[in-house]
């Protein structure tokens, strides 16, 4: 992995979505892991380190908002970027004010998403110094 590698847990259900993620930030040189609903997000982000997660909004089994607020409970300096749908004003302002730090709207541009989990990353990053 390159120096600025980041680890990135992607939470997404829609299959193509979560492969094209995962394969954008691959590509990016970031190292994925990727999981299909909320439970396995919060497992999966209590139990191992991340620099970012991306999380959906509408997950399988728990909604993103709570996976968002189960991880900031026990991890106050994770970045937290929310996938909210498109035009859903519902969605991000839960997410915020469930705790996530970012987010971005559905369908996304590539660039815009990477630009986004670069600059959460660094803000994080910036914060612990
Ligand atoms: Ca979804």
């Amino acid at each position: 992995m390159s120096p600025d590698a980041l680890k990135v847990l992607v939470v997404e259900d829609e299959p193509g979505l979560r492969k094209a993620l995962t394969d954008l930030l691959g590509r990016d040189g970031h190292h994925v892991v990727a999981v299909e609903d909320g439970v396995s997000a919060l497992e999966r982000g209590l139990r191992d380190a991340y620099d970012v997660v991306l999380l959906d909004v509408m997950l399988p089994r728990m909604n993103g908002i709570d996976v968002c607020k189960g991880l900031r409970a026990a991890k106050p300096g994770l970045p937290i970027l929310m996938l909210t749908a498109r035009g859903s004003e519902e969605d991000k302002v839960n997410g915020l004010q469930g705790g996530a730090d970012d987010y971005v709207t559905k369908p996304f541009g590539a660039k815009e998403l990477l630009a986004r989990v670069r600059a959460l990353h660094r803000r994080a990053a910036a914060a612990q110094d």
